[in-house]
Formats: C-alpha cells, sequence, structure tokens
C-alpha cells in the first residue's frame, strides 16, 4: 500500500438513515445532512429514468455527445469547453490527476470541502491550507504559496458565502490552475462561469446533485478551456456515467423551470429557517447563499447527537479543518421538515 494512504483521512459522509438502527433510532428520521434536493423529481425526469430501462444493456455513448449539446445550451459555452464526470467528485480527481505533479504545491482556502485534499494528497500534493474566519479569502495569502492548482468553492461548503469575483481574479492571475466548485451556484443569484472566457487556466465545476435533485445518479461537468475539457476527458473512466443518469440529467435540464421554481422555494425556506435559528441563544446561523446553513453552536452541548436521537440528522461539521468550536451544517428541507427541526430545537436544554 502507498505510504499516503497511512495519512489520509477517509471522506466524512456524516450520518446516514443506514445507520440510525445501530443508534436506536425506528421512526422515520428527518434528514437535513447531505445538502440532497428535498423535492420529488420532475414528470419529465420520472419518464426519462424509467424508459431508460430499454437501455441498460449497452454502454452509454462514451463521449456523451448529447448530454455536452444540452449543457452546452444550458451554460451557453461551447461543446469543446465541457467535460463530464460522474459528480463533480469524479471531475476534482480528474483535475488532480491532470495537473499535480509530486510536491506541487495545491493551495486549499479552508473551511471547505475535503475532497479537495483528499485527491490532491493522493497526487502527493505539497498542500497549503490558510484558514480564513467565514471563508472570507484573502488572495494575497493565497498568492504567497505560488500555486500550481488552486480550490475555491463558491458558494463554499460549509460556510454557504460565495467569493467576491474580484478575489477570484485575483487567485485566477496568481494560481497555475484555479478550480471554482460552483455545485451550489443555482441557490444563488451569481456565477462565475464567464471567467473561463477570461483566463485559460480556470476551471469551474458544476453539479446535477443539489439544483437538479440528482444526488442518487451522479452526474456532474466542467466548464474549462478546450485544452483542459479534453484532458480531463481522456482520463475519466470511459463510462463514467450510466445511460440512466445521463437520460435523467438530459430531462432535468428540459424541466429546468421546474427546478427554478423548487430553488426558489428553497431559497425562501432557507432565509425563513436563518430567521427562526436566531433566536435561539445557542445558535448562531450564517447568512448563506446555498442550500444549507452552517450554525455555530454554543460550545459543547453536543447538538448534533442531540438531534439525531430525536431522528433529525443534521451534518455535525465540529472538528472540520479551518472551523473553530462546534457547528453543524443544516440542509434547507421542505417547510414541514424544517418546523420539526425548530420544534425539536425548542424542547433543548442548554
Ligand atoms: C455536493 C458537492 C459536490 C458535488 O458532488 P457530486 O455529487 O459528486 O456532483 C461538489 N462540491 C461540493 C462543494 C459539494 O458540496
Amino acid at each position: 500500500m502507498r505510504r499516503i494512504l497511512s495519512i489520509i483521512n477517509r471522506y466524512d459522509p456524516g450520518v446516514f438513515p443506514e445507520d440510525l438502527r445501530e443508534l436506536g433510532v425506528t421512526s422515520k428520521p428527518v434528514v437535513l445532512s447531505s445538502n440532497e434536493n428535498p423535492y420529488e423529481p420532475s414528470e419529465n425526469v420520472r419518464r426519462a429514468y424509467l424508459e431508460a430501462v430499454s437501455s441498460i444493456r449497452v454502454y452509454p455513448d462514451p463521449e456523451y455527445r448529447e448530454l455536452k449539446r444540452r449543457l452546452s445550451e444550458y451554460t451557453g459555452f461551447e461543446v469543446e469547453n465541457i467535460a463530464v464526470g460522474c459528480g463533480a467528485s469524479e471531475l476534482i480527481g480528474c483535475i488532480a490527476n491532470a495537473v499535480i505533479e509530486v510536491l506541487d504545491r495545491v493551495v486549499i482556502p479552508l473551511p471547505s470541502y475535503t475532497m479537495y485534499l483528499i485527491f490532491s494528497m493522493l497526487r502527493e500534493a505539497s498542500v497549503v491550507t490558510p484558514v480564513f474566519d467565514g471563508y472570507n479569502i484573502n488572495a494575497e495569502v493565497v498568492a504567497k504559496s505560488e500555486p500550481k492548482l488552486t480550490f475555491v468553492c463558491s458558494p463554499n461548503n460549509p460556510t454557504g458565502n460565495t467569493v467576491d469575483e474580484n478575489i477570484v481574479r485575483e487567485m485566477a492571475e496568481n494560481s497555475e490552475y484555479l478550480v471554482v466548485d460552483e455545485a451550489y451556484a443555482e441557490f444563488s443569484d451569481k456565477t462565475l462561469t464567464h471567467l473561463v472566457d477570461d483566463y485559460e487556466n480556470v476551471i469551474v465545476l458544476r453539479s446535477f446533485s443539489k439544483f437538479f435533485g440528482l444526488a442518487g445518479m451522479r452526474v456532474g461537468y466542467a466548464i474549462a478551456s478546450p485544452e483542459i475539457a479534453a484532458a480531463i476527458e481522456k482520463i475519466r473512466l470511459p463510462f463514467a456515467i450510466s445511460g440512466a443518469a445521463v437520460a435523467t440529467a438530459i430531462a432535468a435540464l428540459e424541466s429546468v423551470d421546474y427546478y427554478r421554481e423548487v430553488a426558489r422555494r428553497i431559497v425562501e425556506e432557507r432565509e425563513r429557517l436563518v430567521a427562526k435559528l436566531s433566536r435561539f441563544d445557542f445558535l448562531q446561523p450564517y447568512k448563506s447563499d446555498a442550500n444549507f446553513v452552517l450554525v455555530k453552536v454554543k460550545n459543547g452541548i453536543g447538538l448534533a447527537e442531540r438531534l439525531i436521537r430525536k431522528g433529525i440528522i443534521v451534518r455535525d461539521v465540529t472538528g472540520l479543518m479551518g472551523l473553530e468550536g462546534e457547528h453543524v451544517r443544516i440542509t434547507v428541507g421542505r417547510r414541514e421538515e424544517n418546523d420539526a427541526l425548530l420544534e425539536v430545537l425548542k424542547d433543548i436544554d442548554v
């Protein structure tokens, strides 16, 4: 086994419903932990998935031409600017594999998504992880490390804030390659995809898992220069995305109005949830541009654990690199799910 594996921590997916029986919880849980879309797929997506059964015998198009054509329409970029993968997660790995040589400097502003660190360490990069309170990145600090590759996430998981465009531009100018992870962009009113037109070294990542509610289907894409897109396409798995997943992704793009309405509802609920959470003395919610809210919790009360025993799963991000003190990340659910959480919180004494 490679020695590096002994110091890489496995990605921590948090508590899943499947874990609950072992914890003695038997009721159906309210799951607010993985930033999944709480609404049903559109009818169009449901139909596409059922119809896809007739082609599960065969491999999908290895070039994913139809999906890329639809993504080209959706994003306004040329097909040559688009690479697809088995979730944005696979694309993070592809980019690390395409770009990083042993001991290349990779800068990962924290607190952020842990997959950047895992894939960079696997490449034996020299990883620099400056911590920025509230993910308020100082681009000069990043530039000082002279990065080969920088990973920035906007809106950021777990803090929820978007990164100012000028700061991202400064990083693009001072890093050989810059990944901008926009897995949650459609919940904010901002995107930085246009930076791909201005900078040949910028790669924007997108996912079907959150806004389009297809976390179980595993589809993501990258927007970048034709050279970078071709490099990613070269090293991803040949049939990384299943035919059924492709069919649902295309159907989801056709249903974009439905998903925009769903996102509008989620954003409305997010604002209501933040307002209600801030009324609890022991909670301090962050402002969010995504479909989740980071909440600082009065230290040492073990909130996530106490909520789980009441059948509510939130993500315990206490101890996440770059976060000081107790925190939970709460996915914005449907109104009744958020109300269930708020009810349970009323009974928590600290
Ligand atoms: C959820 C998430 C992803 C995407 O995940 P996939 O399901 O692999 O597309 C990427 N980046 C961040 C920051 C995420 O939170």
